[in-house]
Order: structure tokens, then sequence, then C-alpha cells
């Protein structure tokens, strides 16, 4: 990667830390935990990140969290992923977690959220990385239990600036949640929600009115529905795009084929992240490495891009 590339100051605004577990963090914690994996080495673990589709992924990345369980292992998944944003300029994180993966086995939310608040505070103060925590309800699951799931986080309410919604998107419409982004949304919670990514426009109109998203998380799909765009445009909504994740799930066959630049040419405030690191191939140096190598972005387009995720934050 360029140098100046790495120097820019960045911001993350769409990173699952479920999803930066790399393989070998993974095994170590399998072997603390003494959890037996389907996966005889690392080796092997990586040779099965071929994906066809999000749902291929999305089954990995589940038994890939299996073997997060206690207070430390949390700390040591987000620390990890504090020291990468550290190496590559990235100032400022506003991380997704997912506590159904957590609690659905029988963790309890507190012990996730623990080992996390915890490695984000020194995160804050070792490496002079400014955060904000994002809560993301599973999509998959109904409604009924997103609804939990936040009851189960008022106690922490100030651990969090805001609600996501992720896992499967087909089938899944932002609608589902309606409910349950009002009432986090009366607690004074952000919102923000995955759309566009393989589900339609009309995924992000929904997210968007229904919703009352402040950012779209992926949104490349705005670019079928003209008059989607202009609103995106006009209003300057932020999209968290991930280059990488688009291209491993083939959302864009190739990384020439990437319309993030197209966008950000006509005024769309798209930014670069990572979405799942550990499973895509890179952090977000990477993803901007990838824009330079394969769509000839200019450092003029770089520092746009940058900007904007700064300009994007919500804490
Ligand atoms: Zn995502």
């Amino acid at each position: 990667m360029p140098e100046w590339l790495n120097a820019l100051p960045k911001a993350e605004l769409h990173l699952h830390l479920e999803g930066s577990l790399e393989p070998e963090l993974l095994f170590a914690l399998a072997e603390r935990n003494q959890i037996a994996l389907p996966w005889s080495d690392v080796e092997t673990l990586r040779a099965a990140y071929a994906f066809n589709n999000l749902q291929e992924f999305l089954d990995l990345y589940y038994a890939g969290a299996s073997v997060l369980h206690t207070e430390q292992d949390f700390y040591d998944l987000t620390w990890a992923y504090l020291q990468r944003c550290k190496a590559q300029n990235v100032i400022h994180v506003e991380p997704f977690f997912d506590p159904q993966t957590h609690t659905d086995r029988g963790v309890p939310f507190e012990v996730v959220l623990r080992g996390i608040q915890q490695a984000l505070r020194d995160g804050e103060q070792q490496l002079g990385i400014s955060h904000g925590l994002i809560l993301s309800f599973l999509r998959h699951l109904p409604e009924e239990e997103a609804f939990k799931t936040l009851e189960q986080a008022m106690p922490f309410r100030d651990a969090f600036i805001g609600v996501g919604l992720d896992s499967s998107e087909k089938g899944f419409p932002p609608r589902l949640f309606e409910r349950v982004f009002a009432k986090a949304r009366s607690e004074g919670l952000h919102a923000v929600a995955h759309a566009g990514e393989e589900g339609p426009p009309e995924y992000i109109w929904e997210a968007l009115d229904l919703l009352k998203v402040k950012r779209i998380d992926h949104g490349v799909r705005a670019i079928e529905d003209e008059r989607l765009m202009q609103r995106i445009i006009d209003e300057q909504i932020p999209l968290t795009v991930c280059p990488l994740s688009n291209i491993k799930l083939c959302v864009f066959e190739h990384m020439g084929q990437h319309n993030i630049l197209d966008m950000l040419e006509r005024g769309v405030k798209v930014t670069v992240n990572s979405d799942d690191p550990a499973y895509f191939g890179g952090y977000v140096g990477e993803n901007f490495a990838a824009l330079h190598e394969h769509l000839g972005m200019t450092e003029a387009q770089a520092r746009r891009l940058a900007q904007n995720s700064l300009d994007a934050r919500l804490a």
C-alpha cells in the first residue's frame, strides 16, 4: 500500500467486530475454551473463505463466532482490531456487534459488552482511537427477538450510540423492524441499517423512510434507482461501502466493475470500510489500496473518501 494512503487519517463506520476474528485468534480462542473446530488448521479454515453469496459467508461467520465465550475473548477480539486500525491511521471507529449471535449460545449480554467496552476504552487511552459502538439486530430473527435484545441493552444505554440491522438481507426487508427502530430512536439512539447490498433499492427507501436511518450500510444498489440517487445526493446521506466484501460476496464480479468512484464523482457521500476484514481479505487500508490498484483512484479521490468518513461520524 502506498505510504500516503496509509497515512491519511480515516474513520471506519462499517465493521463487524465478529468479522475481524482472524483465523489465528480463532484457533487460539478455541484452544483456550476447549472447543472442537470443524477445521484441522488455520490453512484449512482460510481455504474455506470462498463464498458465492452473503449466506455462505454468514454460515461460516456464525461458526467462527462460536469460539467467543469470556469477557477476555471479546476484549482480545476488539483489541486486535484496534491495533490494525492504529497501523493504518484509522483514528475513529464505529463498530457493530451482534449480541444475538452470542446470547443465543448462552453467553450473557454483559459479558460480551464489557469485553468490547474495555478494549474500546483502552484503545482511546493507549492508541488515541475514538469510538462509538453500534448494537446490531440480526434481521433473519423476528422483530420480537430484536425487542428483547434492546431491552437487555437498556441498562447499558450509555455504552452505545446507535442500533443497526445486519445478517441475511434478501427476504428480510427493513419494514419488518420499523417498531423496534422507533423504540430505539425514542431512547435517543441513532439508527443505521444494511440495505441495498444484495437487496433491491426499495430496501434503501424503507431504511430511510421507515427506520429513519442516518447512514446506509452498503447501499451500492442505489445506483439502479435514479430518484433514490437524487435523494441521497441532495440529503448527503452517507453510504458505508465495503469494496473487498462486495467482491468476495459476488455483489460485483471484479473490482474493476465497482461503482464507488462513480458514486463519489456524482456527489454521493460514500465512505470506504472493511465489513468483515478477517474473511474478506483486508482492513480499511487494503480496501483503499484495491480502489487505487483496480479503479485508478487518485490521491484527491482518496482524500475525499477519507474526509467523508470523518464527516459521517455519529459519535
Ligand atoms: Zn456489514
